[in-house]
């Protein structure tokens, strides 16, 4: 295959481009680097099979000339995190909606297949005990930027869905739950390497409001590999699929166990959702996948359990060359 990866040099971007590589195919990474980093890609630096281009999918130009010169685009970029969004939704939707448009026509126009990633927060504020992946959506009041990323993700999956059925494009959406892993970056959100670096730099483990939401962390090494075979599988195609992981935990449970894990000394400092997000933010209260359909179609099962993941995440950071402030 030779693919184009938009957000290559993003935390789950840079592990698909990992994967692509190890198994034999050619990449192009498309970045602008506002979120990504070379870093994340340091690891391919000099491999002939690689290529890492700076620039914008808000440039259509761009994206339509790699595009055209590839057979598979997996489109990853995107404005992420709840600190991004919320500090500059604007950014945030003119990123996710036209940049997806231009990656879309680029694929329907030059035949190529077609992944996007997309997100649990499109099911909104729906708490229910495994989303299936025709749930109902349930966003909070238009007035409030804080769903602008939720609802650009939506409409881009239908811009995808569209496109596929308007002109045949094969095309896969993957609903990825909390992914999290080596290279994920706290600073725009993103709660498990926030609270690894507080802990390793002793500093207080900022839970924002009572602890008790609920999330379910899913590890990139799953979840890369079961988003490959999915574009694999025809009777993927046109369809959302979870992928993600399914031990639940409260939030205030995360940082009870990553407290533990790395022998820290910080306290539990609890955040309102105001200081932490500014006024009117909605939190979700819990989020958890059903993973039925991707195991139908692609045999996927998280491997990976959280304190494993945690672990990993850790050790990686101890390992990280430069020593790095702690996140505010
Ligand atoms: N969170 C927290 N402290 C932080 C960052 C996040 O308590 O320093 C909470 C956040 O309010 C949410 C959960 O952790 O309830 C997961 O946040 P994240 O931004 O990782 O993902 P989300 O599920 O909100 O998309």
């Amino acid at each position: 295959m030779k693919a184009v990866v938009t957000g290559g040099a993003g935390f789950i971007g840079s592990h698909l481009c990992d994967h692509l590589i190890a198994h034999g195919h050619q990449v192009v990474a498309l970045d602008d680097l506002s979120t990504g980093s070379e870093a994340n890609l340091a690891q391919l630096r000099g491999n002939p099979a690689f290529t890492l281009v700076r620039g914008s999918i808000l440039d259509a130009g761009l994206v339509g000339d790699l595009v055209s010169r590839c057979d598979t685009v997996f489109h990853l970029a995107a404005a992420v995190g709840v600190h991004t969004i919320v500090d500059d939704p604007l950014r945030s939707l003119r990123t996710n909606l036209h940049g997806t448009e231009n990656v879309v026509e680029a694929a329907a126009a030059h035949g190529a297949r077609f992944l996007i990633a997309s997100t649990s927060e499109v099911y909104g504020k729906n708490d229910a005990d495994g989303l299936t992946e025709d749930a109902d959506r349930v966003y909070g009041s238009p007035l409030k930027s804080r769903w602008s990323y939720a609802a650009a993700k939506g409409l881009d999956e239908l811009v995808a869905y569209v496109h596929s059925v308007h002109t045949g494009l094969p095309c896969v959406i993957t609903r990825f739950f909390n992914i999290v892993g080596p290279r994920q970056t706290g600073r725009y959100g993103m709660v498990v390497p926030r609270f690894v670096d507080q802990a390793l730099a002793g500093e207080p483990i900022t839970v924002y409001g009572s602890g008790d939401q609920r999330r379910c962390f899913g590890s990139v090494f799953d979840v890369v590999p079961a988003a490959v075979r999915l574009l694999d599988t025809p009777e993927a195609h046109r369809r959302a699929v979870n992928l993600g992981g399914t031990e639940e935990v409260t939030i205030r449970e995360l940082a009870d166990r990553v407290v533990a894990l790395t022998g820290s000394s910080s306290e539990i400092r609890y955040v309102s959702y105001e200081d932490a997000y500014g006024a009117g933010y909605e939190d979700m209260r819990r989020r958890m996948p059903d993973i039925t359909l991707a195991h139908r179609l692609t045999g996927f099962r998280p491997r990976r359990r959280l304190d494993d993941i945690i672990a990993s995440i850790v050790q990686h950071r101890r390992t990280a060359a430069a020593p790095r402030a702690a996140v505010a």
